[in-house]
């Protein structure tokens, strides 16, 4: 990391476009590591906007553009994917000259896609997605600890000022990330696997489970400690967020179903045959997946 960046505060203001989970939280992490001089939050809802100020995660919030993004040289794009063309339409026209324009969408191409064109030259744009978050929404939700000990995926894209991209960087580490680079593509793929097919495969077992007759329904709440209930915290996700992710990272979901579903035909055939060598050998390799998970600290 640039030593300069090590200590002492990283941006004079920085406004968050979205102050929900991930927005308050980032928002609550500068603050609690003096990183920015003044937080401040373009937020359309005035509950949420009231909710920011009185929680103190913003020294300002506003839902006219300009007076949220005018001053800012770090601005934080923290709305649901589908959503970050039509903020940024309404952002572009007062970004400062020199800022960095950073996003924390799910998705990486289809964000890049839709941003990447309306920002004004001399504006520095630095996708990114952090590895962390719940099942909760809004500014509440918030905590300044979901970043520690957690990845922060970069894209950054051909061109990239290092300078601006070193600084990202080290606002990242200082609230507790570890960051990696990579293409976007490849960010979409890894993630379709470790993130969006686990969630699509938690909405239908859950939405399975609630279809099944009323007496089953209660027996399901009843017994979910049996490993249902892990299920039904990714299910209570939020649905606005998780359908833009479906939407906007398509072919590579499609990609993993589509292997999904071939290797849960097989373990289907094993049972079918009664091939208890086969159900075995599975479940060994996928058990010691779980144990390297462990070993890395993300468990
Ligand atoms: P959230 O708590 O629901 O917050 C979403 C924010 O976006 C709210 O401020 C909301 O404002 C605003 N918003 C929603 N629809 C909008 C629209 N059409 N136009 C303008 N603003 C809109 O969601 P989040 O969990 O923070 O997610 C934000 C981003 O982080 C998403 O792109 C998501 O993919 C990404 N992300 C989430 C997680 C996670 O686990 N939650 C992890 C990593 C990345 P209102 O209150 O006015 O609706």
């Amino acid at each position: 990391m640039n030593e300069d960046h090590a200590t002492g505060q990283l941006f004079d203001t920085a406004c968050f476009v979205g102050i929900g989970h991930i927005g308050s939280s980032l928002a609550r992490a500068l603050r609690k590591h003096g990183l920015a001089g003044r937080i401040l939050c373009l937020e359309a809802s005035d509950g949420a906007r009231r909710v920011a100020m009185d929680l103190g995660v913003v020294d300002g919030a506003f839902a006219d553009p300009a007076q949220a993004v005018a001053g800012a040289d770090l601005v934080v794009l923290a709305v649901p994917v589908g959503a970050m063309e039509a903020v940024v339409r309404a952002i572009a026209p007062h970004l400062k000259p020199g800022a960095v324009v950073t996003d924390v969408g799910s998705v990486k191409m289809a964000v890049i896609r839709d941003v990447g064109p309306l920002l004004p030259d001399g504006v520095h744009y630095i996708p990114g997605h952090p590895i962390a978050g719940t099942e909760h929404s809004g500014p509440s939700s918030g905590f300044a600890e979901l970043f520690e000990g957690r990845w922060q995926i970069l894209t950054p894209l051909p061109g990239t000022d290092e300078a601006m991209l070193a600084k990202l960087c080290a606002l990242w580490r200082r609230v507790g990330s570890m960051v990696e680079l990579m293409e976007p593509a490849h960010h979409d793929r890894v993630l379709a696997i470790t993130s969006h097919l686990p969630h699509l495969i938690a909405y239908t077992i859950v939405g399975t489970a609630s279809d099944l007759a009323d007496h089953l329904q209660q027996e399901v709440i009843k017994f979910s400690a049996s490993g249902f209930r892990d299920f039904t915290r990714i299910a209570a996700s939020d649905p606005i967020m998780w359908r833009d992710i479906f939407l906007n990272n398509r072919e590579a979901v499609l990609e993993v179903i589509q292997r999904f579903t071939e290797d849960l035909t097989a373990l289907q055939r094993a049972i079918r045959w009664g091939e208890g060598e086969v159900l075995e050998s599975k479940f060994r390799e996928t058990r010691a997946i779980r144990r390297a998970i462990i070993d890395a600290k993300q468990a």
